[in-house]
């Protein structure tokens, strides 16, 4: 894509920007950025500066002997995506933009999780159809000071879906919509979640890029609006032993070229293809688990009992599942996937889902029944990973994720996360515990 630099550069300074923050997610789905002086966008001495910008990839050294990133730490290409402009009402002056990598020679990043997420919505567009997402995220506020290290910023329990001066002293999570409200990201309700200082935040649904980005760029927002207060914003899956856990549950459902929802019978039963989808969502589950539950903390948060999922299975508006169908038909008919976890990266989540539900529906896979009651007690249904390598050896030979993602970020994933692993087992001698371990907090907290 050739873009028009000097209109974008006059478009800014029209907004009253100043400095363009071209962001995007490495692997692991934190934010890299670079600040962008829009007053040297369109600059003599570097006409290709504004076209894309030099900047190194994470996890370089861990990935030697591997045949992508060697040593060296290469560079990927970076380009502006106009499509992704949005505003920071807190920060006057800069605006946000999300970029896509590319290699040195300007060829297509198969380590790029946007482009990963690109691909695969292809593969739907190839069959006339548009995946549709609405993505939910809670998180923590939280405290940190070199001497008592992190703690929720609330202490008494929760007041479960209240909102109020109670569970948001001096309004701050009152101020955080507001300032998304300002984005314009398709932010449209919050609330208070089960744990004291436990929030969650719910998005519009649109087509799957657009979510992604809107995710990505919410989560990134979130954590530098929070971060001006003095505190921080925690997408951790399981920051406490003693609390709730923090999801991403993602809405999804599939339209046809003439925008009709394909999900539902016509009445109140479901298709055959939302039923081929659910059944390629629960046999790709372990690999769906490693993409979307990329941490060694992720594991913790599963479990029976915790609202979180512990068995691949599906119900009717049932919460105890991995898969739930909420009860709209028409437009509305749709899966609410509650496997992810917050720290997930949005487009590589996206993705195995996608892929997940697409190999549904080109093998007319039939899902088992649904389950009635209180899911994690269905001896019928599969346990899932419970640690991020059992996830991984799942991830790592399946192929429908291989053939619809690219075996390079597959095989990235893998190194970097069994690297994450075996630190873990190093530094933790009680390793096989539940408890959230002291390294944990000291590898996610901050990033995360
Ligand atoms: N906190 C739960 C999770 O970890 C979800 C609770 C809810 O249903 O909102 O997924
Ligand atoms: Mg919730
Ligand atoms: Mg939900």
């Amino acid at each position: 894509m050739t873009l028009d630099i000097p209109a974008l550069q006059a478009d800014l300074q029209a907004k009253g920007i100043d400095v363009l923050r071209l962001i995007f997610p490495d692997v692991l789905g934190i934010t890299r950025s670079k600040d962008l002086l829009v007053s040297q966008l369109h600059h003599t001495k570097s006409p290709m500066f504004c076209q894309g910008v030099w900047v190194t990839t994470t996890g370089g050294d861990v990935l030697d002997g591997n045949d992508i990133m060697t040593s060296g730490l290469p560079d990927l290409l970076t380009q502006i995506n106009p499509d992704t402009l949005t505003m920071m009402p807190w920060e006057p002056g800069v605006a946000m933009v999300v970029g896509d990598a590319f290699n040195p020679d300007h060829s297509v990043s198969e380590v790029a999780p946007r482009s990963v997420l690109q691909s695969v919505i292809a593969q739907y567009t190839a069959l006339g159809l548009t995946p549709t997402l609405g993505p939910e995220l809670e998180f923590y506020i939280a405290n940190y000071d070199e001497e008592n290290g992190w703690s929720r910023s609330l202490s008494r329990t929760g007041r479960v879906y209240t909102t109020g001066e109670s569970v948001d002293p001096g309004g701050q999570f009152l101020n955080l919509m507001r300032m998304l409200d300002g984005m314009d990201i398709g932010v449209f309700a919050g609330n208070h979640e089960f744990s004291p200082s436990q929030y969650e935040i719910n998005l519009w649904h649109s087509e799957a890029l657009d979510a992604a980005d809107r995710t990505f760029l919410f989560k990134t927002a979130v954590r530098d609006i929070v971060a001006h207060t003095g505190k921080h914003a925690l997408f951790v899956g399981k920051p406490w032993d003693d609390e709730g856990g923090s999801g991403f549950h993602l809405h999804f459902s599939v339209v046809d070229q003439q925008g009709n929802n394909i999900m539902s019978d016509g009445g109140q039963g479901l298709s055959e293809i939302a039923n081929h989808m659910i059944a390629g969502i629960l046999e790709n589950a372990g690999a769906i688990a490693a993409l979307s539950n990329p941490t060694v903390n992720a594991y913790k948060r599963l479990g029976p009992d915790t609202l979180a999922p512990y068995r691949a299975n599906w119900g009717h508006d049932n919460r105890s599942a991995m898969l739930r169908v909420p009860p709209e038909r028409g437009a509305g008919t749709r899966l609410e996937i509650r496997l992810g976890d917050a720290a997930a990266n949005p487009y590589l989540l996206i993705a195995s889902v996608l892929a997940a539900g697409l190999d549904g529906i080109t093998r007319s896979l039939t899902a088992p029944a649904p389950v009635a009651g209180w899911a994690y007690e269905d001896n019928s249904a599969p346990i899932l990973p419970m640690s991020l390598s059992a996830a991984l050896d799942m991830l790592d030979s399946d192929t429908v994720m291989r053939d619809a993602m690219g075996n390079t970020i597959i095989d990235v994933f893998s190194v970097l996360k069994r690297d994450e692993v075996r630190r873990y087992e190093d530094s933790v001698a009680d390793n096989n515990t539940r408890d959230v371990s002291q390294w944990e907090i000291d590898e996610y907290f901050a990033d995360y």
